[in-house]
């Protein structure tokens, strides 16, 4: 297992840090946690692509953690290098599906992928994706 800190900084714009963001490396699948300002940009100099992404993970849904989701689906559809056909999957609080549902009736077409993206929104559960086990837990928010 491993994982690379893309951005560890807040909203607040900082020369020096991303807003919150890193890949996890397990059992063969790369999972992005949190997608805040600056991070997807920050992949490619992290030695991972992020066409390869497997899993999307949102600890929760202020700005400076999805600032960048938008971002990376526009990227996958519009990335003439990109042709990926295996489906995104998108862990996330339980009321993602309004905010995914808002920025696609925003952006409408130019969020359209060729591949499938699958939300499972999630409170304190676990599960299993593949040959790891995936657990959410509660935590406080300073
Ligand atoms: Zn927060």
């Amino acid at each position: 297992m491993k994982y690379t800190v893309l951005g560890s900084g807040s909203c607040v714009p900082d020369t020096k840090k991303n807003s919150s963001g890193g890949l996890l490396e397990a059992g063969g699948i790369l999972i992005l946690v949190d997608c805040g300002t600056g991070v997807l940009h920050a992949i490619p100099g992290s030695g991972y692509d992020y066409k390869e992404i497997d899993v999307v993970c949102l600890t929760h849904l202020h700005l400076d953690h999805v600032n960048d989701f938008g971002a990376l689906l526009f990227a996958l559809s519009h990335d003439p290098e990109c042709k990926r056909e295996k489906e995104l999957l998108i862990i996330a609080p339980k009321e993602f599906s309004q905010f995914y549902e808002n920025l696609k009736r925003l952006y409408g077409d130019t969020l359209e992928n060729s591949f499938d993206v699958v939300v499972r929104e999630m409170g304190n559960e676990d599960f299993d994706y593949g040959d790891i086990h995936i657990q959410l837990l509660q935590t406080f928010h300073t």
